[in-house]
C-alpha cells in the first residue's frame, strides 16, 4: 500500500464552476470572488473578507494595514512556516522569534514576554543595533489547535500590540473561553486581522489563495486597495456596468488579487468545509485510538475547549528509547509506503534568520528539542479506513521494532548508537 501525505478533495461542483467561469469570459477578480468573500466572512462570523492569491499576501496586507513600519519589531513564533516572518521583512520590520509551548507547539506567551522585554532593553536580536519598538504579535495555530485567544488578547493589550493572526491551519477551527463558556470561531474577532490559506494542501484549497478577515472596515478598505496596485477602483468595478474606465492610483500597492477561476473552486470547497473537517476529525480520532498504546511515541493534545481543524496530525517520537533517529524512522515509513512530513524546522535554525539576526538555539529550548522528534502523519478527507489502519500499524511496528533493536531495512549503523547509549 502507498499512502500519500496529502490529497486535495476536489468535487464535481468545483470542476463545473471553473468551467462555467471559463465560459463566462470573466477570468480574473469578479463576481465569483465577491461571492467567495461574502460567504467566507459569514462562515467565520467576520464582517469583511478580502480574497487574495495567498495567505502570505493576506498576512502582508494585514501588517501593512496595521501600520507596520521599517525598524519596528513583531513577535513571531519560531515554530512556523517561512511566510509568518518573511512578511515582516517585506515591510522592513524585525521578527522577534519566540519559543513554543512544548504541549501545543503554539507560541509560548511567557517566552514572548521575555523576548519583548529583552528587545525593549536593546539586547535582542543580537545582530540588530538599538532598541526596535515592538508593535505587534502574529500568533499561529499550529496544525489547527488554536491558541488561548483570551490570553493572546490580554498579552497584546498589556504591551500595546496589534494582533494579526496566521490562521493558515485554522479553518474551520474554534476556541471556547473558560470564563464565558462561549465558543468563538477563528476569525470571529479573534484578532485585528485573521489570515487563512487556500494553498493546495491546506484544509480547503483554491490551488493558491488566501483570505484576510477583519471586523474593522478601515483595515478592510486598506487591504482591498493595496491588494490591487492601490487603484481607486478594481477592474470588475470599472467594467461591470456601474463603473467608468477611469481610476486613480492612491497608494503604491501590490498585485495580490485572487482570480475568479480560483474563487470558483473556493466557493464549493467552502460549502463542504464542515464536512471535510469532520472527515479529518474522524481520522484523527482513529489514529488516537490505534496509537494509544505505543509507548515510544507521544500523541497530539486534545482539548475540550478547542475545535481542532485537524490540518495536521503530529506525533512525537520518544527518540531516547529508539535505535533509529527521526529521519531514519521516516525513511523506514516511506519504504513501507507511508509518506510523512515535518512541521517544521524552526525559523531560528534556518540560515537566513540565524545569520541575519543572530538567533541562537539556546534561546529556544522547547522548539530546538521538540522539532527533532516531530512527524506529521498523512491526514486528508479522502483517506480510506484501510489506509488509516495501515499507517497506524506501520508506525506502530516500526517504532516498536526500533525500541529493542534496529529495524531490518534500516541503514542504521549500530556502532555509532551503541557508543551514545553507554
Ligand atoms: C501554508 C502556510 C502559510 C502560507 O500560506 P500560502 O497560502 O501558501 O501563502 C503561512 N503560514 C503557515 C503557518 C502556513 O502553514
Amino acid at each position: 500500500m502507498n499512502v500519500p501525505f496529502f490529497l486535495p478533495d476536489i468535487g464535481e461542483d468545483e470542476i463545473v464552476e471553473v468551467v462555467a467561469s471559463l465560459r463566462s469570459g470573466w477570468l480574473t477578480s469578479g463576481p465569483r470572488v465577491c461571492t467567495f468573500e461574502e460567504q467566507f466572512a459569514a462562515s467565520v462570523n467576520g464582517k469583511h473578507a478580502v480574497a487574495v492569491n495567498s495567505c502570505t499576501a493576506a498576512l502582508h496586507l494585514a501588517v501593512e494595514s496595521l501600520g507596520l513600519a521599517a525598524g519596528q519589531a513583531v513577535l513571531v513564533p519560531t515554530m512556523t512556516f517561512a511566510a509568518t516572518a518573511e512578511i515582516v521583512r517585506y515591510q522592513g520590520g524585525i521578527p522577534i522569534l519566540v519559543d513554543c509551548d512544548p504541549t501545543t507547539l503554539n507560541m509560548d506567551l511567557a517566552d514572548a514576554a521575555r523576548k519583548l522585554e529583552q528587545a525593549r532593553a536593546g539586547r535582542l536580536p543580537a545582530n540588530i543595533e538599538g532598541r526596535p519598538p515592538v508593535t505587534g504579535i502574529i500568533p499561529v495555530h499550529v496544525g489547527g489547535h488554536m491558541m488561548d485567544i483570551a490570553a493572546v488578547q490580554s498579552f497584546a493589550s498589556a504591551y500595546g500590540l496589534w494582533i494579526a493572526e496566521d490562521a493558515a491551519h485554522a479553518f474551520p477551527a474554534g476556541w471556547r473561553s473558560k470564563e464565558t463558556d462561549r465558543w468563538q470561531r477563528c476569525g470571529e474577532g479573534t484578532a485585528s486581522v485573521t489570515c487563512f490559506s487556500f494553498y493546495a494542501n491546506k484544509t480547503i484549497t483554491t490551488g493558491e489563495g488566501g483570505m484576510a478577515v477583519t471586523d474593522d472596515s478601515a483595515l478592510a478598505h486598506r487591504m482591498k486597495l493595496m491588494s490591487l496596485h492601490g487603484l481607486s477602483h478594481d477592474a470588475w468595478g470599472r467594467y461591470s456596468g456601474q463603473g467608468t474606465w477611469d481610476y486613480k492610483i492612491i497608494a503604491p500597492g501590490f498585485k495580490y488579487n485572487l482570480t475568479d477561476l480560483a474563487a470558483s473552486i473556493g466557493i464549493h470547497q467552502l460549502a463542504r468545509a464542515k464536512n471535510l473537517r469532520l472527515k479529518r476529525e474522524a481520522i484523527a480520532k482513529r489514529y488516537l485510538e490505534l496509537l494509544a498504546d505505543v509507548d515510544t511515541l507521544e500523541l497530539p493534545p486534545v482539548d475540550k475547549n478547542r475545535m481542532n481543524s485537524w490540518h495536521l496530525f503530529v506525533i512525537r517520537l520518544r527518540t531516547e528509547q529508539l535505535f533509529e533517529s527521526r529521519t531514519e524512522i521516516m525513511n523506514l515509513l516511506s519504504k513501507r509506503g507511508v509518506n510523512c512530513s515535518v512541521h517544521w524546522r524552526p525559523l531560528h535554525l534556518h540560515p537566513y534568520y540565524r545569520d541575519t539576526f543572530g538567533w541562537r538555539s539556546e534561546a529556544f529550548p522547547a522548539a530546538t528539542r521538540e522539532w527533532e522528534r516531530l512527524i506529521s502523519l498523512p491526514i486528508f478527507p479522502g483517506m480510506t479506513s484501510n489506509e488509516v489502519e495501515y499507517v497506524a500499524t506501520t508506525v506502530k511496528n516500526v517504532c516498536t521494532a526500533s525500541r529493542s533493536q534496529p529495524n531490518e531495512q534500516s541503514e542504521h549503523e549500530p556502532a555509532a548508537r551503541t557508543s551514545t547509549l553507554v
